[in-house]
């Protein structure tokens, strides 16, 4: 149920690779008659990669495919469930009988429902998110910080999932033919709201955010920032190490609450150019209004969810609302069938969703490479990502699971460029 964007563009488990050699001949890059060969410099850059540290990302990337369906398959079990056992439609008389103000029912079934879902979900939960993340050496967090989290992040969704329940079931009861359409655009508000919302209030709830100060750092990315017109005096630093070792940046929120942070292991772990090619990237998502675009695609997206919801819905209702004891779209105990149809709606969309945000990160790698020139650099970053994204997987596969380029996409866009040999432009010569 939490709805919260975050570019999370180059999370990487460095540790895995930084024990690899940098593969030295391609600081210059594999040369056909003095020139740069794209694809083989490409190449050259994934054959770098140990086969067993391969191995491993193959098998924890792979693993995230049927963690997809997986959790699909729990959710739509739990909501059948919930309607099945009549217990939905207990909670709403509970609701009903403990008070006669509809938007504190509605809130009072929103607080039981995401309680719910919780603890059922929680062990496929803590197995993806603990467990595996353990097991493939990514996290860093014992079970009780870990477990205090997942504390703070319900209880974020309770209020979160409340408000905006509240805000559909009042117009669903008060326009009875055009929910769908209204519905569309409380959860478009909702989306851009929790972008507004999160780095000012969510995202310090789980790490601290300061301004980086080592100047040696700081300045380099501020030229960056300065070069492209992007009004930020100050980037920020998050102690991410806490969590995981991944090297991670991301640039988060709305109008005046955007900020881009990098996070410790970043800069711990990577070189100047290195984190100038993802800072750069992350610069890219601003200047691009990347946010705004991403509100847009996932605004059509729920819109067509609505008219999905739209067309099922009701069909369902006449055929099992008495067994449910569901009325109608306004009644809030049939909120399992309208999560239901949304998750298979959601679950069959993942490319298109997948791809909407893939391509706009293609386009802030773009921007990025042009930005910091760290056409190696880059390169490097990219194949740290491999330690936990697949290098190499095949087009179908990075069209359906891939929400960032593959590492095999970003590196050889970064080698078209550098073989492009763009001049840096000569003033004293004009
Ligand atoms: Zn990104």
């Amino acid at each position: 149920m939490k709805i919260v964007f975050l570019c999370l563009c180059w999370a990487i488990a460095a540790p895995l690779l930084l024990a690899q050699s940098s593969p030295a001949p391609l600081t210059s890059g594999p040369t056909s008659a003095g020139r740069l060969d794209p694809a083989a410099a490409t190449r050259a850059w994934l054959d770098s990669v140990p086969a067993e540290k391969r191995a491993r990302s193959d098998a924890y990337f792979e693993g995230g495919y049927w963690l997809i369906l997986w959790n699909f398959l729990l959710g739509a079990a739990i909501s059948i469930f919930l309607l099945e056992s009549a217990l939905s439609a207990r909670l709403r008389d509970f609701a009903e009988r403990a008070t006669h103000s509809k938007l504190l029912q509605i809130a009072f079934y929103a607080v039981a429902y995401v309680v719910i879902v919780a603890v059922l979900s929680f062990p496929l939960g803590a197995y993806s998110g603990y467990f595996r993340e353990h097991a493939y050496g990514l996290a860093t967090q014992t079970f009780g910080p870990w477990f205090r989290e997942q504390l703070i992040g319900l209880a974020v969704s309770i209020v979160g999932s409340a408000i905006l329940m509240v805000a559909l079931y009042a117009v669903f009861r008060r326009a009875p033919r055009t929910w769908w359409l209204w519905g569309t655009a409380v959860g478009v508000l909702s989306i851009a709201a929790a972008m507004l919302i999160a780095p000012v209030f969510v995202a310090p709830l789980f790490n601290t955010y300061k301004p980086l100060t080592d100047s040696r750092i700081s300045e380099p990315i501020l030229a960056m920032a300065r070069a492209n017109q992007i009004p930020v005096r100050q980037v920020f630093e998050v102690d991410e190490s806490r969590q995981n070792n991944r090297v991670s940046a991301n640039v988060s929120g709305l109008f005046g609450t955007t900020r881009i942070s990098l996070n410790d292991n970043l800069l711990k772990q990577c070189t100047l150019p290195e984190i100038r090619a993802v800072m750069a990237h992350e610069m890219g998502h601003y200047v691009l209004n990347h946010s705004f675009k991403l509100i847009l695609y996932f605004g059509l997206f729920v819109f067509a969810g609505f008219a999905v919801l739209r067309a099922f819905f009701d069909r369902a209702i006449q055929r099992w609302g008495s067994r449910w004891s569901v009325s109608g779209i306004a009644d809030p105990a049939g909120f399992p069938l309208l999560a239901l149809i949304f998750s298979t709606f959601f679950f069959l969309i993942t490319p298109l969703a997948n791809t909407a945000v893939r391509v706009t990160e293609r386009e802030a790698d773009a921007f990025g490479i042009n930005t910091a020139r760290e056409a190696d650099g880059f390169a490097k970053v990219a194949l740290k990502l491999g330690a936990y994204r697949k290098l190499d997987p095949s087009q179908v596969e990075e069209f359906i699971f891939f929400d960032h380029p593959s590492g095999r996409a970003r590196i050889r866009m970064a080698m078209d460029w550098k073989a492009a040999n763009l001049p840096a432009g000569d003033v004293a010569s004009r």
